[in-house]
């Protein structure tokens, strides 16, 4: 269901808007902020807001505090850094409710913005609890969600201050929806979807649902080895998870009951220990020899998926096709990069999802050539799993 976004807003000008954003950044030890690219994705929508003449409000959480404030995960450094790269001051409040914040709303004129404190240093934040989300609802006449990393929970700032205000779609909320709705809904055929990392488990729901939409299915990573135990060849010491190669065996039924490809690798890049500088050999015969272990896909596997990602007009990618942490173990990851950025060049829709995957599409220098790489691990594969996420479902249907 399409969802109403901030531009459906009928007025703006004078009105207090809680903003849900996801100022989740990683910190150093002293505090400093090491990668602000999720404060500069929610600027559009804060700006958009702010030049209407709207009181912004931000609220994020930052981490997870185990018990009340923690110094640590205050959300200082991240007013700084929004105040910096919007060029106007941020104000920031010590708390998310109270008398402090109370005060410091009141205070606001059109086009101010102030940024809250963690909302997780309250325990009813996670819990929805009902009163806390009033609290945080009572401080504003309109909700915007733009923090699609938190849509899959329902929290009270994430979901809870619906039950108040209206709320509607920012502006990075809505391009998640739309890429990963449209991939899901009606996408541009053949679509393909390359799913890699170590483990079948935390994917199998994923699994299940491309399984029934896309036109090939590729599998590299720690993950195909026991894809490879279920088919009875030998892995040697790879990573394998004894308890799901049943599940292994159903999912490749069901490829060849849909009577679609599924492609495992056909050789392999294998180490004789887990280390960044083991000893290594490429693998070309079907099973991997006693004593070593699968850690990235070989040289005719990357031209093999290459021929189906080549074809693709929609790919959906999630997993690294190896251990990529390690420089001799990246070349199939990096490979499978360029080939996604090569379809997307052509013309094929791209979505990256999932931590793993983004980091190596950004180690690899391609970010930029990709149609939309998503801000959330877990939101976006319950989203391709098809499950309702209460963050987006809780908003305003168009
Ligand atoms: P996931 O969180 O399930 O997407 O898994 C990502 C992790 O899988 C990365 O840290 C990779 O190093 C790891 N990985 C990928 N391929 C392998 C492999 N063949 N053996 C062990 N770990 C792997």
């Amino acid at each position: 269901m399409a969802k109403q976004t901030i531009e459906d807003i009928k007025e703006i000008k004078g009105k207090k808007v809680l903003v849900r954003v996801d100022f989740n950044v990683p910190l150093d030890d002293k505090q400093n902020i090491t990668d602000d690219t999720r404060i500069r994705a929610a600027i559009p929508t804060i700006k958009y807001l702010a030049d209407k003449g709207g009181r912004v409000i931000l609220v994020s959480h930052l981490g997870r505090p185990k018990a009340g404030p923690d110094d640590k995960l205050r959300l200082a450094p991240a007013a700084k850094a929004l105040s910096k790269l919007m060029g106007k001051e941020i104000g920031y409040v010590k708390d998310c409710i109270g008398p402090e914040v109370d005060a410091a709303v009141t205070k606001l004129k059109d086009g101010d913005v102030i940024l809250l404190e963690n909302v997780r240093f309250y325990k009813e934040e996670e819990k929805n609890d009902p009163a806390f989300a009033k609290k945080l609802a009572a401080l504003a006449d309109i909700y915007v969600n733009d923090a699609f990393g938190t849509a899959h929970r329902a929290h009270a700032s994430t979901e809870g201050v619906t039950k108040y205000l209206k709320g509607y779609a920012g502006y990075l909320m809505e391009k998640e929806i739309k890429f990963l709705g449209q991939m899901m809904e009606k996408p541009a055929k053949p679509f393909v979807a390359i799913l890699g990392g170590a483990k079948i488990s935390g994917k199998i729901d994923v699994i299940s649902s491309l399984i029934d939409k896309v036109d090939t299915l590729i599998i590299g990573g720690g993950m195909a080895y026991t894809f490879f135990k279920a088919r009875g060849v030998s892995v040697g010491n790879s990573i394998v998870e004894a308890d799901k190669v049943d599940l292994a065996k159903e999912i490749l039924k069901k490829a060849i009951d849909r009577g679609i490809p599924l492609m495992l690798p056909i050789d392999h890049v294998v180490a004789d220990k887990f280390d960044a500088n083991a000893n290594s050999q490429v693998v070309t015969r079907a099973g991997i020899p006693d004593g070593w272990q699968g850690m990235d896909i070989g040289p005719d596997t990357i031209t093999k998926f290459g021929h189906a990602i080549k074809k693709a007009k929609t790919i959906f990618w999630n997993g690294p096709m190896g251990v990529f942490e390690f420089p001799k173990f990246a070349n199939g990851t990096i490979s499978v990069a360029k080939l996604v950025a090569d379809a997307t060049a052509k013309g094929a829709v791209s979505v990256i999802g999932g931590g793993d995957s983004v980091a190596a599409v950004e180690q690899a220098g391609l970010a930029d050539k990709m149609t939309h790489i998503s801000t959330g691990g877990g939101a976006s594969l319950e989203f391709v799993e098809g499950k309702v996420l209460p963050g987006i479902a809780c908003l305003q249907d168009k």
